[in-house]
C-alpha cells in the first residue's frame, strides 16, 4: 500500500528516511546481533544511541552546558505534576491560559499549590494568543507557564512574555525544533516526542542545571524528581530505549538536512501556502487571529460542520488522512510538522481547490 499523507496532530508523521534506516536495522542493530528494542540499556551499543542523540538534541538547539537534557517517560502530561513538584519554593505559579494544555497544567499545579491565570484567550476558544504587554507577574512566582504553540487551536506565542525575571516553564510538545530558539530565554523546556520529534513514549526535558535540586516537595515520587535522573543520565529506570533511538535519528536526519533554520525556512514556506490559500478561498477559512497562527497546527473551518465533514471524508479518500480538527475546537486542523514534505502541503492546498470548486 502507498503511504498517504498523514496530517495527525500526533502520534505523528516520521521522516521517510529515518523509517528505512530503523527498518534496515530492525534486526541486527551494528555489530550487536540483536535489534535496538532487544538491547540491555546498560550496553555500550545503548549508551552510545543515547549519548549521540543528546549531542545531536544540544547540537540542533544549542542547548548551553549549563542545562541538562533529560529523555523520560510519562508524557508531557507528566511535566505539568513533575514541573510544579520540583520547582515550587513558595508555591505559586503564573500561567498563561492558551488552550485545553494550559487548562490541565493548571488542575495539576493547583494539587501542589496557588495558581494565577495572568491572562487568557477562553472568551474566544482560544483562537490568539492574549496580550503579553504589562502583565501582572505575582512577586512570589516560583515560575511562569506557557504553552508555546497550541496543537488544538492551532496558536503560537511569536514573541515571550517579559516575566520579570522569573523563571519561564515552556510546554513546547507540538513546535520544538520547528524553529530556532534561545534556550536560555527559559527556565525549563519540555516536549513528549511524538508531534514533532519521535515516536510517543519519549519525553524530553531541557533544564537549568541550577533548578536540579533535592528541594522537590517532600512526598514526590522518586521518578518525578528531577535530580534521580539526572544524576543518573535519564538512566535511572530502564528508559524507552527504542524511542530514544528513534529520536536519535531524527535529530541525525536533521542535521544532515541543514539543521533546525533550515526545517524553519522549509516550515514558513509550507504553512504559508496553505494559510495563503485560506486567506483567498471563498469555501474554507482559518480560525486562528493571523499574527497568532501556528505553523505546525493549522486549523480553518468551511463554517457547515456537514460539509466539514464531506471534505474530510473525500480527502481521506485522496490520500490526505487525519484531517479532522480536535473535538473541542471542530472543523479541520492540518498538522505540518517538520517531516510533512512540502509535497503533502501542495497535494493538501490542490485538493482544498478542487473540493472549494465542486462545493460552492
Ligand atoms: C500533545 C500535547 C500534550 C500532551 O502530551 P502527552 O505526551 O500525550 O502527555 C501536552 N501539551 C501539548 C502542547 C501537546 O501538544
Amino acid at each position: 500500500m502507498k503511504r498517504v499523507y498523514n496530517f495527525s496532530a500526533g502520534p505523528a508523521v516520521l521522516p521517510v528516511p529515518v523509517l528505512e534506516k530503523a527498518a534496515s536495522e530492525m534486526l541486527c542493530y551494528g555489530n550487536s546481533g540483536m535489534s535496538v528494542m532487544e538491547m540491555s540499556h546498560r550496553s555500550k551499543d545503548f549508551q552510545k544511541i543515547i549519548d549521540e542523540a543528546e549531542a545531536d538534541l544540544r547540537k540542533l538547539l544549542n542547548i548551553p552546558n549549563n542545562y541538562k537534557v533529560l529523555f523520560l517517560q510519562g508524557g508531557a502530561t507528566t511535566q505539568f505534576s513533575m514541573v510544579p513538584l520540583n520547582l515550587f519554593r513558595n508555591g505559586v505559579v503564573d500561567f498563561i491560559n492558551t488552550g485545553a494544555w494550559s487548562k490541565k497544567a493548571i488542575s495539576e499545579a493547583k494539587r501542589y499549590g496557588r495558581v494565577n491565570v495572568l491572562a487568557t484567550s477562553e472568551d474566544l476558544n482560544f483562537s490568539y494568543i492574549p496580550n503579553l504587554d504589562n502583565l501582572n507577574i505575582s512577586e512570589d512566582a516560583d515560575y511562569v507557564h506557557i504553552v508555546q504553540n497550541n496543537t488544538i487551536y492551532g496558536t503560537k506565542f511569536t514573541k515571550l512574555p517579559d516575566t520579570k525575571g522569573k523563571l519561564l516553564v515552556s510546554d513546547m510538545s507540538s513546535n520544538i525544533l520547528s524553529e530556532p530558539i534561545n534556550v536560555e530565554d527559559y527556565a525549563l523546556i519540555f516536549a513528549g516526542a511524538q508531534k514533532n520529534i519521535g515516536p510517543a513514549g519519549t519525553t524530553i526535558v531541557i533544564i537549568r542545571e541550577d533548578l536540579i535540586t533535592d528541594k522537590y516537595l517532600d512526598s514526590t515520587p522518586i521518578m518525578l524528581q528531577y535530580k534521580i535522573h539526572a544524576d543518573k543520565g535519564s538512566m535511572y529506570n530502564t528508559p524507552p530505549t527504542y524511542g530514544i533511538y528513534i529520536c536519535g535519528l531524527v535529530f541525525k536526519h536533521l542535521l544532515e538536512t541543514g539543521g533546525v533554520e533550515a526545517k524553519y525556512q522549509e516550515n514558513l514556506k509550507k504553512a504559508n501556502l496553505l494559510y495563503d490559500f485560506l486567506d483567498n478561498s471563498k469555501l474554507f477559512r482559518g480560525v486562528v487571529a493571523k499574527e497568532d497562527r501556528s505553523i505546525m497546527n493549522v486549523t480553518f473551518v468551511t463554517g457547515k460542520p456537514d460539509i466539514d465533514a464531506l471534505f474530510i471524508a473525500q480527502a481521506k479518500e485522496n490520500g490526505l488522512v487525519n484531517l479532522k480538527g480536535h473535538r473541542s475546537a471542530g472543523g479541520m486542523r492540518a498538522s505540518i510538522y517538520n517531516a510533512m514534505p512540502y509535497e503533502g502541503v501542495k497535494a493538501l492546498v490542490d485538493f482544498l481547490a478542487k473540493f472549494e470548486s465542486e462545493n460552492l
